[in-house]
């Protein structure tokens, strides 16, 4: 079962192709990492599959539906109630609480505040942040943070978490704290992961790895690495 699916995209910000013809499928439950040099077009095919950007041609499936010819209320629907999002430096909202952060989802989906703080409440525990409910982003360390956007990413139960460098900002240990929890995370929700990075270790958590080269996407050889 393919849960997300690019066939031929390309996009262009200027006069050269950011993705010239990159087809991608993920399966359901799949752990995917897309591999590739800085520029080459991995976080542009991110925010194809999530629906954040519109290629100027080819097409974009979710649970076999053609999603890139929506409108973007549609789109934006489809991403709140659908998919979940790490980024590299948390984009945690400072000037509301670590639950709070987590809650947001749920908030953003009609949940009513004291039913949404009680469903972000165990994940603190989960991802060994007990204690740390009414900080601030400002008065947590980086793994703190990224452990607060994981939650926040997952919360909803979303059927896609979309991690764009969740790990990109942190040390090799707190990174693989980290990719531990959010493979763990994933599994046990049975939510399928689409995971930019550009470093090996943190690929290595993923059950299956393409390389993104020149606007294209790869299958992880040794003619692609080479
Ligand atoms: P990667 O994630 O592999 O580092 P990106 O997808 O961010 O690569 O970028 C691919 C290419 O598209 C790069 O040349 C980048 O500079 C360009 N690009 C990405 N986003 C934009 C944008 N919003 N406007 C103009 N150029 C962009
Ligand atoms: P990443 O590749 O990890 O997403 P970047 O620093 O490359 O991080 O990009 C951060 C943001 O800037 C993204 O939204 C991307 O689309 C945009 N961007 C990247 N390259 C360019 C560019 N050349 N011109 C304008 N915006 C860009």
């Amino acid at each position: 079962e393919i849960v997300v699916e690019a066939r031929d995209v390309v996009l262009s910000f200027g006069p050269t192709p950011a993705l010239r013809g990159a087809d991608l499928s993920v399966g359901a439950g799949e752990i995917l990492a897309i591999m590739g040099p800085s520029g080459s077009g991995k976080s542009t095919l991110l925010h194809c599959l999530a629906g954040i950007l519109v290629p100027d041609s080819g097409e974009v499936h979710f649970d076999g539906r053609r999603i890139d010819n929506l409108g973007e209320t549609e789109r934006s629907g489809l991403r709140r109630d659908r998919f979940g999002f790490v980024f590299q430096f948390g984009q945690l909202v400072p000037e509301l609480t670590a639950e709070e952060n987590v809650a947001l989802p749920l908030l953003l989906n009609g949940v009513r505040r004291a039913k949404a703080l009680e469903q972000a409440r165990p994940w603190f525990a989960r991802l060994g942040l007990d204690g740390l409910e009414g900080r601030r982003s400002g008065e947590l360390s980086g793994g703190q943070a990224q452990r607060v956007a994981l939650a926040r990413g997952l919360v909803a139960r979303p059927r896609v978490l979309f991690a764009d460098e969740p790990t990109g900002a942190l040390d090799t240990l707190t990174s693989e704290q980290v990719m531990d929890l959010l493979v763990d995370s994933a599994r046990e929700q049975g939510t399928t992961v689409v995971l930019v990075t550009h470093e090996p270790r943190v690929a290595a958590y993923a059950d299956r790895e393409v390389i993104v080269r020149d606007g294209k996407a790869h299958a992880l050889t040794a003619e692609a690495i080479s």
